[in-house]
């Protein structure tokens, strides 16, 4: 168990169904040992359903789960003792303080030590002595990081570990992730609905939308998913286009004005599109490389009939 070629996480054709929703439906896929696999979607897309089928919390519809190599049945916590998880909102106890639920969570689990490891490197040392109710909710995220991280688990499971912390906060939460992986060979599924922030995390993304997964990149090949091209500003955008069109580029008009080139050999070679509008006595005013963003790329990927940002909450 746990070698390279045995996936940490195996699911097949997983199905959750619910009155009038299907929230998980017939999804497929492996996460490795060591790989940080971002399960990415919109409000509603069926995260947190698939992680809660990953912990038996809830029983599947149809389909099969196995983590760590054994089969996953509602109830069943075998696999439980190598697992660390954080879902849904943080959950502490609040007249208790950091140390205590922290203490709390290591006996229950018949740990070694103390708590104050895991406390440090969750850099909630100057917070160790306050009850969990006055911690802000940046802090209570990171309390709960803690409680999921003190065993030392081989697979961690995080449902949206990024919400209610700061930008500081997650670039933080972002290293220890990223350390645990590498240093330890930690693997970690956690779900997100930012594609931006999990591309500077995740090693691989499955993209879930109305609970169908719609999609898997590596994110190292993310980049190439992306549309780019050349926007040029011209003096006269008619003559621009039939002169680019008769060296054998394809310009399209832009909005509201200018014009737009995809051809490989324009975005490779600027210079040379600037030379033939120089020479053909229509100066190009602007010339600039047009990159698509990942969010834009991710919306893109998840409702292909609309070009644009489109209207979800
Ligand atoms: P969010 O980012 O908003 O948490 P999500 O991707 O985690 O969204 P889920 O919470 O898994 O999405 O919900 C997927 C769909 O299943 C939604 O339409 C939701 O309303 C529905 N759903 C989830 N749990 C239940 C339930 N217990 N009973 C009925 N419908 C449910």
């Amino acid at each position: 168990m746990g070698s390279a070629e045995t996936p940490v996480i195996e699911v097949a054709g997983l199905t959750k169904r619910y009155t009038g929703v299907v929230a998980v439906d017939d999804v497929s896929l492996s996460v490795r040992t060591g790989q940080i696999y971002a399960l990415l979607g919109l409000n509603g897309a069926g995260k947190t359903t698939l992680i809660r089928l990953l912990l038996g919390m809830i029983a599947p519809t149809a389909g099969v789960v196995r983590v760590l190599g054994a089969d996953v049945s509602a109830g069943d916590r075998s696999a439980w003792a190598r697992v660390g998880y954080l879902v849904e909102a943080a959950a502490a106890y609040p007249e208790l303080t950091v140390r205590e639920n922290l203490e709390v969570v290591r006996r229950l689990r018949r740990l070694p030590g103390s708590a104050d490891d895991i406390i440090e490197r969750l850099a909630l040392t100057s917070y160790a002595d306050r009850r969990a109710r006055t911690l802000s909710l940046g802090n209570l995220q990171r309390l709960a990081l803690a409680r999921a991280l003190i065993h030392a688990p081989d697979l961690l499971i995080l449902d949206e570990p990024g919400n209610a912390l700061d930008p500081a906060g997650v670039a933080e939460i972002r290293l220890l992730l990223a350390d645990l992986a590498h240093q330890h060979g930690t693997t970690v599924l956690l779900s997100s609905h930012l594609l931006a922030e999990v591309a500077r995390l995740a090693t691989r993304i499955g993209i879930l939308h109305h609970g169908h997964l719609v999609g898997e990149h590596d994110a190292d090949q993310l980049d190439h998913h992306r549309r780019r091209h050349l926007h040029l500003a011209t003096p006269d955008d008619q003559a621009a286009q039939a002169l680019l069109h008769a060296h054998g580029y394809h310009p399209e008009p832009a909005t509201p004005t200018g014009l737009l080139l995809s051809d490989p050999r324009a975005l490779a070679g600027p210079a040379q599109v600037a030379t033939i509008l120089v020479h053909g006595g229509v100066p190009p005013t602007e010339l600039h490389l047009e990159e698509e963003d990942l969010e834009a790329l991710f919306l893109r990927t998840v409702a292909p009939e609309t070009e644009e940002g489109i209207g979800y909450a």
